[in-house]
């Protein structure tokens, strides 16, 4: 057995032993890893962990924390506000200073959120200062991130402003750092909301969409819902109705990620508030009371009853608008934190209002001026001149970490260029490549072609003429030998010998002799016709066969010939006279053989000879 042989047979049984403590290891469920699961699927997850609600009760303390900490943080996002305290409560009462820290800090986060939906905003603040530290001293940044943005949040509900930008501010700054896309779409989301309280709509709405944006990226259904909230209130606060109502509306179709109707509190609050506030008091007052009987947030319902008094006052409802005033009162009452508050101070408007419209005009008009006299006051205090150098500052250093961010996108970008450049490069090299090496094969095909038909043209041609060779022409008669009877009728030949041409090189010097051969090869092409084929078959001799064509006009294409041949100055630079002799032979009804046809031309020249030179001869 080989030694690898042996290894894996090791790895086998070791694997085969360790898979029941594996499959028992599993029964587990691994609680600490768990945030994107819940933030993901909020519902199935709070099902998944009620199921492991028997089970859990035999798990030791430290892992029975870590799922009644994941079931409390499903509690919340599903909007199960009395079980998520009921489950924060019964984990705190667990935790002892042996606690890991991982777990304390989420706790005192929890018990913040509560407190602050308690409307105890200063003992929420006290909570998440305490969560900060905590996660600090866990090294758990994330989480730190997360608890100073809440502590902004709630900051903000007090109308402290001024600290909570900072908070905000800094939690911004952090999460950046650690490049978490929730944790920024959750300041995002708590900008929205402090720019919303401040008035200033315009950024509320664009911070909101962005953090609206994130949230989608990661699919978290209840951050979605929550900011799409947050995008209607700030419409509402704004005065954009309709919008206002259209988002609500995509809330209550948002929050079907939990069968949980509690949350439609929140919607039929939304649209209740605008439409009073839009004036529309019956479909407000409608809305609102059937807000009132959903559970919702106890602050929240004080501004429901603000609201439907307001509405009652306008409709002339004066006893129920008291009733509704006093309820919102009590609440305000119990929540000392809103005492001062604009929320609170509006309790004093609308009674002024009521007052004045059941008649009484000097006390509701002491009433107005006392609110106003309070309202002011606040409002001074929430512009002072130092928050709004914060804001400004806060402002300027935000938009040096877009620009950072903007850069880095940039710079991503112009990587991505630079590669599509480069590639674009690598295209163009290959194309011209591709292109160089076609022309390359074009030109080596067209120099063949070339080289070729130079070959062949000198298989052809006679040097020296320019004209038809010997062999084309002989190869031409035989070819034409072959063919049908009907081509071979009326074909003619006519035979061409310089006369004394042996005379002409002895005089003037072979030179000349090839001079006069080329001249009366010219004149001889000028004078036959396109589709005759012309040719110099030996030293001074010459044939032309011209197909289709009956012996008269051969002759007379021979005559035409004879003539030309007289009338040049054949010798260049002599006054000397070159003459031809010309034999012609035509197929005829005696003559049906090509091969003889050449031989009587032949004898027909040298009939022409014979009889003085310088004439024609049709054999
Ligand atoms: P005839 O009138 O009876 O035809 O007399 P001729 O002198 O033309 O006939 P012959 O056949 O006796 O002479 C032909 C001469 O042509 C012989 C040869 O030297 C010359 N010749 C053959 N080929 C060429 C050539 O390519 N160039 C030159 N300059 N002379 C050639
Ligand atoms: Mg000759
Ligand atoms: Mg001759």
């Amino acid at each position: 057995m080989t030694k690898a042989l042996q290894a894996c047979y090791v790895t086998l049984i070791i694997l085969l032993l360790s898979f029941p403590l594996t499959t028992l290891a599993d029964k587990h469920v691994n609680f600490i890893d768990m945030d994107h699961e819940i933030y993901l699927e909020p519902w199935l997850s709070y099902q998944k962990l009620i199921g492991l609600q028997l089970e859990a009760k035999s798990y030791d303390e430290l892992h029975y924390l870590w799922w009644l900490l994941r079931k409390a943080q499903a509690e919340n996002l599903i909007y199960f506000y009395d079980d998520f305290s009921r489950s924060v409560k019964q984990a705190n009462n667990l935790v002892t200073t042996s606690t890991p820290l991982a777990i304390q800090a989420r706790l005192s986060l929890f018990q913040g959120l509560i407190e602050r939906r308690q409307g105890d905003y200063n003992r929420s603040q006290e909570s998440l200062a305490k969560a900060l530290i905590q996660a600090k001293e866990a090294q758990l940044s994330s989480l730190y991130v997360y608890g100073k943005q809440e502590l902004a949040y709630t900051k903000t509900l007090t109308e402290l402003f001024e600290t909570s930008l900072i908070d905000i501010q800094e939690a911004y700054v952090e999460a950046f750092a650690l490049k978490d896309q929730f944790l920024i779409a959750s300041i995002n989301e708590t900008y929205g909301a402090i720019y919303g309280y401040l008035q200033d709509y315009k950024k509320s709405i664009e911070y909101y969409q962005r953090a609206l944006e994130a949230y989608q990226n990661l699919q978290y259904p209840a951050h979605i819902a929550e900011a799409i909230y947050g995008l209607a209130s700030t419409y509402r606060y704004w005065g954009k109705y309709q919008l206002a109502i259209e988002y609500f509306e995509k809330y209550q179709q948002q929050i079907a990620y939990t069968p949980n109707s509690n949350i439609s509190f929140f919607s039929a609050y939304g649209i209740g508030m605008t439409l009073a506030e839009q004036g529309d008091c019956l479909a407000a007052i409608n809305v609102i009371d059937k807000a009132l009987t959903l559970k919702g947030i106890v602050d929240y319902n004080a501004e429901l009853y603000k609201r439907k008094a307001s509405c009652l006052i306008t409709l002339g409802r004066f006893e129920e608008a008291e009733k509704a005033l006093d309820s919102a009162a009590l609440i305000f009452a119990d929540i000392p934190e809103l005492i001062g508050t604009n929320w609170q101070l509006e309790v004093l408007k609308i009674s002024a209002e009521l007052t004045h419209a059941r008649g009484e005009y000097d006390i509701g008009y002491s009433m107005l001026e006392q609110y106003y006299r309070q309202y002011t006051e606040l409002l001074l205090k929430n512009s002072s001149k130092r928050l709004l150098k914060v804001r400004a500052s806060l402002e300027v250093e935000r938009q040096k970490i877009a620009q950072a961010l903007t850069a880095e996108h940039l710079q991503v970008e112009s990587l991505e260029l630079e590669k599509q450049q480069s590639n674009t490069t690598q295209d163009i090299y290959f194309t011209v490549f591709i292109t160089c090496g076609s022309l390359i094969v074009l030109i080596v095909i067209i120099a063949q072609y070339r080289s070729n038909r130079k070959m062949h043209l000198l298989t052809i041609k006679d040097p020296l003429s320019g004209l038809f060779n010997r062999r084309y022409i002989f190869d031409y008669l035989d070819k034409a030998a072959l063919a049908d009877a009907s081509e071979k009728i009326q074909m003619s030949i006519i035979l061409i010998d310089i006369d004394d041409f042996k005379k002409i090189n002895d005089k003037y010097g072979h030179p000349v002799g090839d001079d006069v051969i080329c001249q009366v090869a010219e004149i001889g092409s000028e004078i036959f016709r396109q589709d005759d084929i012309f040719g110099r078959i030996g030293g001074e001799e010459f044939m032309c066969i011209l197909p289709r064509t009956d012996v008269t006009t051969a002759k007379k294409i021979a005559e035409r010939f004879l003539s030309a041949i007289n009338q040049s100055t054949v010798v260049k630079g002599h006054q000397d006279n070159v003459t031809v002799s010309i034999g012609i032979a035509t197929l005829s009804a005696q003559c049906r053989d090509i091969n003889q046809l050449y031989i009587n031309a032949d004898q027909a020249l040298y009939q022409a000879k014979h009889f003085g030179k310088n004439q024609i001869k049709i054999f």
